[in-house]
């Protein structure tokens, strides 16, 4: 009954390394989106599967904006012929994929639709490989940006997302650190505690309300921060 967009995150190429939830989806989707990224072993599953899998990966000098309008459309079409939509991406769908665009698309037309994380690239390439990302010695944290804005790594962040481990307990300090480094205490900031769990809950405030106030968070918690903490709005939890 009724169609619904998931957006899906396949990893970062091995097979494996697709969650149990995207593959169980796979198998349920009518209709699967990919892009190139999904990567060959990926791929090669889902001409497997007897159902219809579409290719909207975006050619080398294609606009982005067209082909992502293109991609809208066809997630609004199968979704009123009824149909269960995957649209798989590469990695994770957070991380340079477009997930809020698309998300604000579903949103305007009332397409009901859910997000499942993936294995980023971020640490699936890393950690495949042997290196932390993390060292008590060695590193005490970790960027992360595209190449096109490998020239402004000064600025990540005030201008990029910064997201704080191990600092639910201690999010007023953390949020004082924050503004005394320079953060602007008015920037956006979302709790989350028990992320992806089905009592997962997210608070929404600002820097400035984080460092003058006494929350009680539960663990295991993370605070993001940046003007990307404002989409969390967006996304009912209607699993
Ligand atoms: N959403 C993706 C990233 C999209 S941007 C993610 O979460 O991983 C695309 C870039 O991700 C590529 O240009 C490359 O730099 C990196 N990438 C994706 N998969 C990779 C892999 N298996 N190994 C190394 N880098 C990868």
């Amino acid at each position: 009954m009724g169609g619904k967009v998931y957006i899906v995150g396949a990893g970062p190429g091995n097979f494996e390394l697709l969650t149990l939830k995207a593959y169980k989806l796979l198998k349920e989707a009518d209709v699967i989106l990919y892009d190139r990224l999904v990567g060959e072993e990926i791929e090669s599953f889902l001409k497997t599967l007897d159902k219809e899998i579409v290719y909207v990966g975006k050619e080398r000098g294609e606009k982005g904006e067209k082909r992502q309008k293109e991609i809208n459309m066809l997630m609004k079409k199968y979704f009123e012929e009824g149909k269960k939509v995957v649209r798989l991406k590469g990695g994770d769908p957070g991380v340079f994929g477009r997930m809020a665009e698309e998300i604000g698309f579903l949103v305007e037309n009332n397409i009901p639709f859910e997000v499942i994380p993936g294995v980023s690239s971020v640490n699936g390439a890393p950690v495949s490989s042997g290196i932390p990302l993390t060292h008590p010695e060695n590193s005490y944290g970790f960027l992360v940006v595209s190449g096109k804005d490998s020239g402004r790594i000064k600025e990540l962040h005030q201008e990029g997302t910064l997201i704080v481990l191990m600092g639910g307990c201690t999010a007023k300090d953390v949020a004082r650190n924050l503004i005394e480094s320079g953060i602007s205490d008015d920037k956006d900031v979302a709790v989350i505690e028990k992320g992806s769990m089905k009592d997962q809950r997210v608070t929404l405030t600002k820097l400035r309300e984080l460092a003058e106030n006494d929350f009680n968070f539960e663990s295991p918690a993370l605070i993001v921060v940046g003007d990307v903490a404002k989409f969390a709005k967006l996304y009912q939890n209607d699993k």
